[in-house]
């Protein structure tokens, strides 16, 4: 039965293929080919995929590093458009399984909250994908601020992906092992997820909601320890809450390429029954194993479900028949409301 959603489901296309060119997830030449193939793919060979792996809808989104690589401010914008109307036409050939997270120009703040407003009113998608820092700098900064108030106005769900971080870090130095998505990933898309609660973005901007991959990218196994660190720190904090109240009020994690009923058990124990969702990382990682994983958890049948389908129907907006599958709840507004909106 294909009753499942994914929300880490990447694409490449020729408009973004240059900028992923640094991007090597294996040494492997002949595995690097397969990928780039499963990648462009929009047609038999990812549906079949989804099929195999139980997953009715899967939410598209360009790999890493996309338009967030490209220097110059003003492509980037024009960029970002064109991957999200090359996207969108996807989409449209396919409704019923596919749906996209925008790919956003950061180099240009408000240019990206506008963008972000385009993607999710006209072009029907359900938030968009940032891929970690856009030239080193970061979403908490605070040049970001007219895009986050865009972002909160849509109550706008954005997925927070790993990246490599800006140069060698001293503690990775000599030591190209711990590089990519065995370690490097993890550090940076877990640093980059605290600077938003700790620097006060996510406080400023309760509306919005982040969501990370890789079962929280270590941060519900860390939650006690923040909370308890922050409160005998002695430092002055940007906000009063916990660290551990913002992430269980605006955090969502997914379960991409943790298949650990262990590092699930702790996730649904300190973040929540209600914040974690299933996904795969296609093509980087095998739907059949992450469905079997979910199939096969020690959890009731009412929170598989909810990790399999219910929390990611809320969050993107989703209603689910047994007969026909996925609709959007969400109806594309015409500009002309939006106007009357703003
Ligand atoms: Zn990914």
């Amino acid at each position: 039965m294909t009753d499942k959603i994914a929300l880490e489901e990447h694409f490449i296309t020729e408009t973004l293929a240059p900028y992923a060119a640094g991007n090597q997830p294996t040494q492997d030449a002949a595995a690097f080919a397969v990928l780039r193939r499963r990648l462009a793919d929009f047609g038999e060979g990812r549906l079949a995929a989804m099929d195999a792996a139980g997953i009715g809808y899967a939410v598209l989104s360009a790999t890493v590093p996309g338009v967030q690589a490209e220097p110059d401010a003003a492509k980037a914008v024009a960029l970002a458009q064109r991957a999200n109307d090359e996207l969108a036409e996807e989409v449209r050939k396919q409704p019923a399984r596919y749906g996209g997270f925008a790919a956003l120009p950061l180099q240009d703040p408000a240019a990206a909250g506008a963008e972000l407003e385009r993607a999710m009113r006209e072009l029907g998608f359900h938030g968009a994908m940032i891929n970690g820092h856009t030239h080193g700098q970061y979403l908490d900064e605070e040049r970001l601020r007219p895009f986050w108030e865009r972002a909160d106005a849509l109550a706008a769900p954005i997925y927070l992906h790993p990246c490599d971080p800006v140069g060698t870090p001293a503690m990775f130095a000599g030591r190209p092992e711990l590089n990519g998505s065995v370690w490097a990933w993890t550090v940076e898309a877990a640093t980059h997820a605290l600077r938003l609660v700790l620097g006060g973005t996510l406080m400023r901007h309760p509306r919005v909601k982040i969501i990370l991959g890789h079962m929280g990218e270590t941060l519900p196994y860390v939650m006690a320890r923040l909370d308890s660190r922050t409160r005998h720190s002695g430092r002055e904090f940007a906000v009063e809450e916990l660290p551990s109240a913002i992430l269980r009020r605006q955090f969502w994690i997914t379960t991409t390429g943790v298949c650990d009923p262990a590092s699930l058990a702790t996730a649904i124990a300190n973040l929540g029954e209600d914040r974690v969702m299933f996904s795969v990382d296609y093509p980087y990682e095998n739907g059949v194993e992450a469905a079997a994983f979910l199939a096969s958890a020690p959890i009731p049948e009412a929170v598989r479900a909810k990790i399999g389908r219910g929390n990611a129907a809320g969050v993107l907006g989703l209603s689910y028949w047994k007969e026909t599958g996925f609709t959007k709840k969400r109806s594309i507004k015409h500009p002309q409301q939006m106007l009357h909106q703003a």
